[in-house]
């Protein structure tokens, strides 16, 4: 990576971060002493060479000599940095419950986690082995700290490393983390640990709920989305030609550990994505809520750790007080299909070029605007809900799509009942309900509005 080219401090900062949060303060140094080295010109080539590969290499030694280097630099530098970096750590921890069936767990929220996952793993198993499924990506970012912790808990830890994207949440990559994993020899009681995104989280599990007939499975989500929907609950699975996520098992996890720091090196785009969540999360749940992140919404996109780790831990709430309600989506957990009975047509017929956050954003302004068409909801209310979208930096127009593909996609969804297509729809902010009769021309009106 090159840290000249197309990143700001902000995100050198991040990086920096990223590779030491054991120690919040240090890294925070750390991150300060980067940022001071790349903004002055009195910071010779070969500094910036050697300062690039140190972090690279996640060396702590590097921590001195950075803030060394740093702590040359003019005071008004300093000050310039220091507002650039702008991030802030409490020792705050956060823990839900979710109380599934036989099988409840925590979903642990505190920064520096990733360091204390061996520790926070041993205490739930006494095997000797474990293994971590994660992608190529997340692997070059974070995948060292987790080992190196696991080693210090006495685990030997095989890593099977799958290429990133939604396009390899299939069969086939099933396929080959087996490989891995059975070439390995692990056991039933070997820990499986899915360490990535969405889609690192659904395949991982998959394979932890076939491999052996079931293996624990813990979830180390580090993309927003991940963090506050698809690492909890305990839908896994891959993708078929046919649909997405065709192809899956509920397989609940025995532990999430969520460490918000790694969200610092996330792609801007991919945090918008699970800030699309997070907004679906209030709009079938949380009207306060909601008007809180109306205001704070900037400082998620600044990527306020602190703030995220606060959202993280209120959108885990609402996930797991639904999924705890209805483990095996029978009923209520449905509600939390706001957005995506619309949002997985366009995902798929786009053939991804949206993102899932983005495809669920336009979904959930169609169906608020179907919501209204049918006198549901009220025009106040869908402005707001479009205001924040919007202020989320996430799509709610300019969609240049086929509408009749739109709509045949969404009668191959697989929560198609009976023929007929069922649309979770507000009728207040904070609160949705069921349908499935609503007019295909309402359906058809609320597409053609994403195109305006
Ligand atoms: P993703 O897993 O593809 O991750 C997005 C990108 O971010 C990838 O390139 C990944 O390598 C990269 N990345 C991950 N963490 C990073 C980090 N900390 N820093 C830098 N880069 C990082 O996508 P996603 O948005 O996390 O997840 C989408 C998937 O989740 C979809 O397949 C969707 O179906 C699934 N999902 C499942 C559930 C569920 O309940 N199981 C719920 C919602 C979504």
């Amino acid at each position: 990576m090159d840290f000249n080219q197309g990143h700001g401090v902000h995100r050198v900062a991040a990086i920096a971060i990223a590779a030491r949060p054991a120690n919040p303060m240090l890294a925070s140094e750390m991150a300060l002493g980067v940022t001071l080295c790349l903004t002055s010109q009195r910071v010779t080539r070969a500094a910036h060479a050697e300062l690039r590969a140190a972090i690279g290499r996640r060396a702590p030694a590097v921590t001195a000599p950075v803030v060394a280097t740093g702590s040359s630099i003019a005071v008004r530098t300093v000050t310039r940095a220091r507002k650039a970096v702008k991030l802030r750590y409490n020792a705050s921890m956060a823990s839900v419950s979710v109380n599934v069936l036989s099988s409840p767990y925590e979903v642990t929220i505190e920064a520096g986690l990733l360091a204390r996952a061996g520790a926070m793993l041993r205490a739930l198993s006494a095997s000797k082995r474990c293994a971590i499924v994660t992608d190529d990506v997340v692997a070059k970012l974070h995948l060292s700290r987790v080992v190196e912790s696991l080693k210090a808990a006495e685990f030997d830890a095989v890593t099977a490393i799958i290429p990133t994207g939604e396009k390899n949440k299939t069969l086939a990559t099933v396929s080959s983390v087996y490989d891995t994993l059975l070439n390995a020899k692990i056991e039933r009681s070997t820990p499986v640990i899915a360490l990535g995104g969405g889609v690192v989280g659904d395949l991982t599990g998959f394979v932890a709920a076939t491999v052996l007939r079931g293996v624990p499975f813990v979830q180390m989500p580090t993309t927003l989305l991940a963090m506050v929907d698809a690492s909890v609950g305990g839908k896994t699975g891959v993708d078929h030609a046919v649909g997405k996520n065709l192809i899956g098992a509920f397989q609940q996890p025995i532990a999430v550990l969520i460490d918000p720091t790694v969200l610092t090196t996330l792609p801007p785009r991919e945090l918008r994505s699970g800030l699309a969540e997070c907004i679906k999360h209030d709009i079938i749940r949380d009207a306060d809520h909601f008007a809180s992140l109306e205001k704070s919404i900037n400082r998620a996109l600044a990527l306020d750790v602190n703030y995220l780790a606060d959202l993280v831990a209120h959108n885990v709430a609402i996930k797991a007080k639904v999924v705890a309600a209805d483990p095996f989506e029978k009923g209520e957990r449905a509600h939390l299909n706001f957005g995506h009975t619309f949002g997985h047509a366009i995902e798929s017929v786009s053939n991804f070029s949206y993102s899932h956050g983005e495809s669920i954003a336009l979904g959930m302004v169609a169906a608020s605007r179907a919501a209204t068409k049918l006198g549901m909801l009220d025009d106040a209310a869908v402005n707001r809900i479009i205001t924040l979208i919007r202020a989320a930096q996430l799509p709610t127009n300019g969609l240049k799509l086929d509408v009749d593909q739109i709509v045949e996609t969404m009668i191959f969804d697989k929560k198609v009942k009976s023929g007929k297509v069922r649309f979770v729809l507000p009728d207040r902010i904070g609160h949705v309900v069921m349908r499935d009769d609503v007019p295909a021309n309402v359906v058809r009106e609320a597409i053609e509005g994403l195109r305006g």
